[in-house]
């Protein structure tokens, strides 16, 4: 049986806390999809075309793994792709309440499905998107907490060069 994971997150942009969990996912499963929420509803700064394309590129090294976009719930994505594995990373407690609803959520809808949670690695705790944004709106260094070759994108985004 081959087992597949999904790692589902909005990436806007891709961290190296992502970075670091999807590479350490893809030694749990037989195949990793990094699968990119497309929600309409939250405005993003990248398109979810450039998010997937980011991801790819960044995770060119790792064989098993995929990326892939997807909306609607995260489910019926899993079903769809015969995944049985949600993995998530926990940073803090303030992650905890969130995540384990969810978690409950989609194994009751799919008794199938289980939560794989990974405790991030001590160096990438304090970081998040949206931290990263925050820091390059002001121009400030974010090369601490993105892939050297996002860093330039995010950039551009915010008008610096
Ligand atoms: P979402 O909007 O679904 O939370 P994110 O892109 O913010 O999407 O995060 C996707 C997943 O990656 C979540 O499980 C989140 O907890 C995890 N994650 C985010 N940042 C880090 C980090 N620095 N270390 C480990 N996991 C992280």
């Amino acid at each position: 049986m081959i087992r597949r994971g999904v790692y589902p997150g909005s990436f806007d942009p891709v961290t190296k806390g992502h970075v670091d969990v999807i590479e350490r996912a893809a030694k749990l499963v037989d195949e990793l999809t990094v699968g990119v929420l497309n929600n309409s509803a939250k405005i993003s700064l990248f398109s979810i075309d450039e998010r997937v394309s980011m991801i790819e590129e960044i995770t060119a090294h790792i064989g098993n793994v995929k990326v892939s976009s997807f909306d609607g719930l995260l489910v019926d994505f899993m079903k769809k792709l015969d995944a049985r594995f949600v993995i998530r990373g926990l940073r803090a407690v303030s992650d905890f309440e969130l995540e384990l609803q969810v978690a409950q959520s989609n194994t009751l809808v799919n008794p199938e499905v289980d939560t794989i949670f990974l405790a991030t690695n001590l160096q990438y705790s304090y970081l998040s998107s949206t931290v990263v944004k925050e820091f390059a709106s002001y121009g400030g260094d974010i090369s601490h907490f993105v892939p050297e070759a996002i860093i330039d994108r995010v950039y551009e985004k915010y008008g610096f060069k």
